[in-house]
């Protein structure tokens, strides 16, 4: 028999690290989307717009008013594990979308990425990467914020693209990730454009809102899910022992015929998570019949150390530290506001 040669163990570079990471989190358009608008709200922006062509497979653009980066900062920006978002180690108490400090490397590592950015004060400055090589920095004009352009996405990984929906697909999908984010943050104006072909036509549109929390949200709400769901919302507002739930839940009247309309967010980062969408089920189990699904977007805030987020990369799962608590949150603040408008309206609502 042949006797192979003795494996070597070696340290990958940077730019091989960087392409394995991207592959994990970056899988579709929409989650290079994901990422660079949640860097913009985490930048204060209050006004985000996005820019693709082509599904986002040649060109995804981010322009936001936030904070920006200094430019002495902007090759920090794009090294990996380097963040502004945590101090230390400390992973229990994150404020913040970021704080892996991967998403610019990897974008860099797949893609052609140019970041522009302008600190108040301070001249306005651009560096790219292209196949994890990073530019010099160079002055550029840009009156505030931050402009985040990534090109072809999947130059360096060309086998991904075989994966990819088509092109409308993959639009819609952005636009999925952009509604939901939009949801979550009704005092920042989301636009997005569709620049393939040479065209430029805006495919969604939500204004900041004004007021307070309950009217900005449900202003928001009408422009993501319709006025239909914006006219059957019942108001949720409900705590116990550290978790707030607040948000709205429609009217088991206005019910799906698929679970397809359950928005669920927990310290304003958009989750998928099953023991939350059971409780909503649960919530409405007396009022809805099997093959109905309630229309819900839902908001548990709580202190960052009740919560680990950071269960995986593409962060949409958590873990609470008392389910059960959440749970009950859940069950009995839909049914405490489901039972208020049976009061109201009792031929409405079955019972
Ligand atoms: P993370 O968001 O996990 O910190 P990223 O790779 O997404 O990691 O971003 C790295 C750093 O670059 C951020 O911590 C932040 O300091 C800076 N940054 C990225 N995008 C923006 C932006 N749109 N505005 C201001 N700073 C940004
Ligand atoms: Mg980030």
């Amino acid at each position: 028999p042949q006797i192979k040669p003795r494996p070597v163990i070696r340290q990958l570079d940077d730019a091989a690290i960087n392409r394995i990471a991207a592959g994990e989190v970056l899988e579709r358009p929409a989650s290079a989307v994901k990422e660079l608008v949640e860097n913009a709200v985490d930048a204060g922006a209050t006004r985000i717009e996005v820019v693709i062509a082509d599904g986002g497979k040649t060109l995804i653009r981010v322009t936001d008013d936030g904070c920006g980066i200094a430019a002495s900062d902007l090759p920090l920006a794009l090294s990996r594990h380097a963040t502004s978002k945590i101090d230390g180690s400390d992973l229990l108490n994150i404020h913040s979308f970021g704080f892996r400090g991967e998403a610019l490397p990897s974008l860099g590592a797949v893609g052609r990425l140019t970041i522009t950015s302008r600190v108040p004060d301070a001249d306005a400055a651009s560096i790219d990467v292209a196949g994890g090589k990073m530019s010099d920095v160079r002055p550029a004009a840009l009156s505030s914020g931050t402009v985040v352009e990534l090109r072809d996405m999947f130059y360096a990984t060309p086998a991904r693209l075989k994966f990819l929906r088509t092109d409308r697909a993959e639009a819609q999908a952005v636009g999925d990730v952009i509604k939901r984010l939009a949801m979550a943050e009704p005092f920042i104006t989301f636009i997005l454009r569709d620049a393939s072909n040479g065209d430029n036509r805006t495919t969604f549109r939500a204004d900041a809102q004004t007021g307070d929390l309950f009217d900005a949200l449900h202003g928001r709400l009408q422009t993501v899910l319709g006025r239909e769901f914006a006219e059957n919302a019942l108001a949720i507002d409900a705590e116990r022992d550290g978790f707030h739930l607040t948000g709205y839940a429609a009217l088991p009247t206005y019910s799906r015929g698929a679970a397809i309309a359950q928005f669920l967010f927990v310290n304003g980062r958009p989750v998928r998570d099953k023991m939350l969408l059971g409780a909503l089920r649960a919530a409405y189990m007396d009022v809805l019949s099997r093959d109905r699904h309630p229309v819900a977007a839902l908001f548990i805030d709580c202190e960052p150390t009740l919560v680990d987020v950071n269960v995986h990369p593409a962060k949409s799962e958590v873990r609470f530290r008392d389910p059960g608590t959440v749970r009950g949150l859940i069950v009995s603040g839909l049914r405490h506001a489901l039972a208020g408008a049976g009061h109201r309206a009792s031929t409405t609502v079955a019972t």
